[in-house]
């Protein structure tokens, strides 16, 4: 066991992969249990602070939403606008990359 990865809001110890939601604030990745996730983060600080799942099925479906418009643009516009997707899709890209090694490898399934 490496170590312990602990929830931003309980400050308790995730142990289950299952259980660990991770989400961007501001480019900066925080683990929570799925719970703490759902009372905290979703709660009232999400109206001012854009924040978003990077893993579970909510996460993977974002994201892959994201891949396809992306994709979508660079095929049917000449407009810049698909460089401002490309730069968002690299940068959730990365963060999703950061999130798993840093929390989600480290948990067992
Ligand atoms: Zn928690």
């Amino acid at each position: 066991m490496s170590r312990p990865i602990i929830c931003e809001q309980c400050h308790k110890v995730i142990e289950e992969k299952e259980d660990l939601v991770t989400a961007s604030i501001f480019f900066r990745v925080k683990p929570y249990h799925y719970f703490c996730y759902g009372k905290d983060v979703r709660g009232a600080r999400s109206v001012f602070f854009t924040n978003h799942p990077l893993n579970g099925i909510s996460g993977n479906l974002s994201y892959l939403l994201t891949l396809l418009m992306t994709v979508a643009l660079f095929l049917f516009t000449k407009s810049f606008i698909k460089y401002i997707a490309l730069v968002y899709l690299i940068t959730e890209t990365g963060l999703r990359i950061y999130a798993y090694c840093t929390y989600s490898r480290h948990l067992k399934m």
